[in-house]
């Protein structure tokens, strides 16, 4: 089973080596919404030393949002994020034949090999905002030739979250019209690092990064703006993303959702149930916790899931990222 995260094969630990630190509790939505250990990874970690069962587990471990936060602040850098769904596999889920049945059947409809040099991988969210992802479209066309995958194994990310295995022929039918692709942009965070270990020899990119990297957007960032990155894609790739976002921070002064440590602070709380449409989403305390102190007048987002939140509490303008080119 491939890792979750992008780290060295030593830095590879299990629940056994944590130390009780407390850490992860400082940057854990989940934790901040509960202020129960039993919800944070300190708390699994501690279970499981003494001999709990996963199953003992499950409504905690279903309610983590799969943010990433927690991972990199680590001390003992244990791969919190594949503890937490190696537990998932591990709990038979409700959905489970619902979601093998979906991907079933986007197996038996292979999509066609894909001919440009860089293929964007759009999602479930952006599909279902066609007016963005024209103007997406329009923005990276400008910058060289790519095309909108068909298949952007929506299915399979929802499947990865749940703790559902992949069948190889699903797999297949994501991976092989890929192949020919050298550049890979993804909107999807948690689809980032899996699709860097199925292609090693395409290089792969959020779409955030890839739009704040755009002159056309990157210039109308203001030093009175509220940056949002997607924290699931960041933390996945941190120490380079850490310097990435440090440059465009010092260009263009906005602020970001950043805390001492350089940890992505999530907008929105959204557990498994609430991925799965199984329970409404309830993302105002972490969107208020986000907004906490801070003198703003525009929020720029890098996913949809972050302006709905905000939409919802902010009284600032809301604009995702790709809004803030010229027309
Ligand atoms: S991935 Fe996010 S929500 Fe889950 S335990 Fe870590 S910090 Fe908490
Ligand atoms: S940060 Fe790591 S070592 Fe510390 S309590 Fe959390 S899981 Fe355990």
């Amino acid at each position: 089973m491939l890792s979750l995260f992008q780290k060295t094969s030593a830095a590879h630990k299990s629940y056994s080596d944590c130390s009780g630190c407390g850490l992860c509790l400082l940057v854990c939505p989940v934790w901040h919404r509960k202020r129960d250990l039993q919800h944070s990874p300190q708390g699994w970690a501690k279970a499981l030393q003494h001999g709990a069962a996963p199953g003992d587990l499950a409504d905690a471990v279903q309610d983590c949002t799969l943010c990433r936060a927690c991972d990199p602040v680590c001390p003992e850098q244990i791969d919190i994020g594949a503890m937490i769904l190696k537990l998932r596999r591990q709990m038979a889920h409700p959905q489970t034949a619902a979601l093998q049945g979906r991907m079933a059947a986007q197996a038996r409809r292979p999509a066609p090999a894909h001919q440009e040099k860089t293929a964007l991988l759009a999602g479930a969210a952006l599909r279902a905002h066609p007016a963005l992802l024209n103007r997406i479209t329009a923005l990276l066309g400008k910058a060289g030739a790519f095309a909108v995958a068909h298949d952007d194994g929506a299915d399979i990310s929802l499947a990865l979250e749940a703790g559902v295995v992949v069948p190889p022929d699903r797999l297949a039918a994501l991976i092989e019209p890929l192949r020919r692709a050298d550049k890979i942009i993804v909107a999807d965070g948690l689809l980032l690092p899996y699709l860097a270990q199925w292609l090693p020899a395409a290089k792969i990119y959020s779409l955030g990064e890839t739009l704040s990297s755009l002159e056309a957007v990157r210039r109308n960032l203001r030093s009175t703006d509220l940056y949002m990155i997607e924290p699931r894609a960041y933390h996945a790739d941190y120490v380079r993303l850490v310097k990435y976002y440090d440059r465009l921070r010092r260009e263009r002064g906005c602020d970001f959702n950043l805390d001492l440590q350089r940890i992505a602070i999530p907008a929105t709380a959204r557990g498994l149930p609430q991925r799965l449409g199984l329970a409404m989403p309830d993302d105002d305390a972490q969107a208020h916790w986000v907004l906490h102190g801070r003198s703003i007048t525009r929020i720029v987002v890098e996913n949809l899931e972050d302006r709905a939140a905000f939409e919802k509490i902010s009284g600032v303008p809301v604009v995702h990222l790709a809004e803030l080119a010229d027309d």
